[in-house]
């Protein structure tokens, strides 16, 4: 397989208005992994593991491909993408992934959660502010 060109390498926050493509048009597709977009983020979730009975239902419903599966079995929250849309907190039946508020790094929200109130069976809902502050 061919290796992925980036079509739009050089182009970042800090362009000028002449250093991006006209209109801003995103030539190509499949770009995404070059931008890290998850910083767009208002909302963080976070995986509990020890609930998580690798069922998979939230994988298929993230519409940025952010839950990363791996010989059958999911992993931790690709943050470099997700978006916080918490569709998965919603589809999961065993309350293994609660959403916290910000962009949180996901090891202090986890071990928010863990040194905190337990957030399970909030339907994918912000339930608190500054978890991740
Ligand atoms: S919050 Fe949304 S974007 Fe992030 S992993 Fe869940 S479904 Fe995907
Ligand atoms: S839906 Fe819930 S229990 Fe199933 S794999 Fe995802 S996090 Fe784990």
């Amino acid at each position: 397989m061919s290796e992925k060109k980036n079509l739009m390498e050089g182009i970042g926050e800090r362009s000028s208005w002449t250093g991006i493509t006209p209109g801003g048009f995103v030539y190509g597709s499949g770009n995404s992994e070059f931008f890290n977009t998850g910083d767009w983020r208002t909302r963080t979730p976070v995986w509990k593991p020890d609930n998580c009975r690798q069922c998979l239902l939230c994988f298929p419903v993230c519409p940025d491909s952010s839950i990363p599966v791996s010989g059958g079995k999911r992993g931790d929250f690709d943050f470099g993408h997700c978006k916080g849309c918490a569709i998965c907190a919603r589809v999961c039946p065993f309350g293994a992934i609660d959403v916290v508020d910000g962009i949180a790094d996901a090891r202090e929200a986890q071990d928010g959660l863990n040194g905190r109130e337990a957030l399970s069976g909030q339907g994918g809902q912000p339930t608190r502010k500054g978890a991740a502050e």
